[in-house]
């Protein structure tokens, strides 16, 4: 039997450990507490977003779609949930395909791509489509991925008011282009007219001023009508083989006698550069630099050629009013105008967009360095054509 010492002890040492659990079942109760905490405040700042978010485990499985998410794919977040897979979305490319499920948004993810605002279409139980623009990225523990972020927004609205937009332009467009062209018609024949007939020297002046306002707003017109068509279509499957040097050679020479004196070419490829291309937008894409070039300076202006890791560059280089560094990411954009652009009187801020799209369509990009005061260099980057190998000699 223990001495008494022996069982006061025994009871100093339960009631240590009783204190000790008890401390220790309380920190716990607060960690828990303060996790749960942390878990509700991320819950509702990923509800209040408006965006829709989507979040995966690696087998594509949701763990989370937001309010957000819900109401842009149409549906209920248990019935999502419950049968717990992602692959039930019906997710289409922009040209309405349906993608395989390695190719959906948070399948990418998974395999740790990380893409922004990619334009995808989802088809929704209840038969609409939506246009969304996508983002995805992962999170790793270790080296190894453990969930799928995928963020959206739906863009429908915006690109039917886009497409009602360039519905308008390509109407109004088309209207104006036939009195136009009869008021150059008629101004060109007044023209004639003053000459052959010996009227007051100010009537044909005047013929000639009218036809030359008449032709800038047909360049205007005219780039209202291309905005509507000039992005679509990848050209580099259905393109020809363009030389470029003689691509540029040929913008120079068509150029009035006064420009062509100011422009010099420089074609620094050793070997001929060529590219598939769809050689009439190319052309221009190339005018629209060029005679932005010639309307923003006053100085010559130098094209170059050049090649750069499987690319063609061509470079137009001017020393005229330059571009501050606030504009030069917006220049590119659909109707963007700068300071200097709009006190110069040029056109609707299309050129360039203009170009842009059509340098996309042939899958490169466009390029631009400037500073104000000095000068610009834009330039077109484009895939140069890979080599055909020759067919294997006959045995
Ligand atoms: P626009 O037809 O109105 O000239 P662009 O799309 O061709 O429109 O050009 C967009 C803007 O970029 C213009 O308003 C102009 O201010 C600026 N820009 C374009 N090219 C040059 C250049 N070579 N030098 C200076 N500014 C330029």
């Amino acid at each position: 039997m223990a001495s008494p010492r022996t069982l006061s002890l025994l009871v100093r040492d339960l009631q240590g450990a009783n204190e000790q659990l008890l401390i220790r079942s309380v920190l716990d109760q607060e960690s828990a507490e303060s996790a749960e905490e942390g878990r509700a405040q991320l819950n509702a700042l990923v509800e209040a977003m408006s965006e829709g978010i989507a979040i995966a485990d690696p087998s594509g499985r949701l763990l989370v779609l937001n309010r957000a998410a819900c109401a842009i794919l149409g549906v209920a977040e248990w019935s999502l949930l419950s049968t717990a897979d992602s692959s039930l979305l019906d997710v289409r490319g922009v040209n309405g395909v349906r993608l395989a499920s390695s190719e959906r948004p948070i399948m990418r993810a998974l395999r740790g791509e990380k893409f922004v605002d990619e334009e995808f279409t989802v088809v929704r139980g209840d038969g609409r489509t939506r246009e969304l623009l996508v983002s995805g990225t992962s999170i790793s523990d270790g080296d190894r991925v453990s969930l799928a972020v995928v963020v959206f927004r739906d863009v429908t609205d915006m690109r039917e008011l886009e497409r009602q937009r360039d519905e308008y332009l390509a109407l109004i467009s088309h209207d104006i282009r036939g009195p136009l062209s009869s008021i150059l018609l008629l101004s060109e024949s007044l023209k004639d007219m003053a000459a052959r007939d010996g009227l007051r020297a100010d009537v044909g002046d005047r013929a000639s001023r009218i036809a030359r306002n008449a032709q800038k707003i047909n360049a205007m017109v005219t780039d209202l009508l291309e905005t509507a068509g000039a992005g679509r279509g990848d050209v580099t499957s259905l393109g020809v083989s363009v030389d470029l040097a003689s691509l540029v050679a040929g913008a120079v020479d068509l150029l009035a006698d006064v420009a062509r004196g100011r422009v010099h070419f420089e074609d620094a490829c050793e070997a001929a550069c060529v590219v598939l291309a769809e050689p009439g937008r190319l052309d221009r894409a190339l005018g629209n630099l060029l005679s932005n070039a010639l309307k923003y300076s006053r100085d010559p202006i130098e094209i170059r050629l050049d090649r750069r890791d499987g690319f063609a560059v061509i470079s137009v280089t001017d020393h005229g009013v330059g571009i501050q560094s606030e504009d030069l990411s917006r220049v590119f954009d659909r109707y963007y105008r700068t300071e200097s652009g709009l006190q110069m009187g040029g056109g609707f801020g299309l050129g360039l967009y203009i170009t842009r799209l059509i340098v996309e369509a042939h899958g490169g990009h466009t390029e631009v360095e400037s500073t104000l005061g000095e000068g610009s260099t834009f330039r077109l980057v484009l895939p140069l054509k890979v080599a055909q190998l020759p067919p294997p000699p006959s045995r």
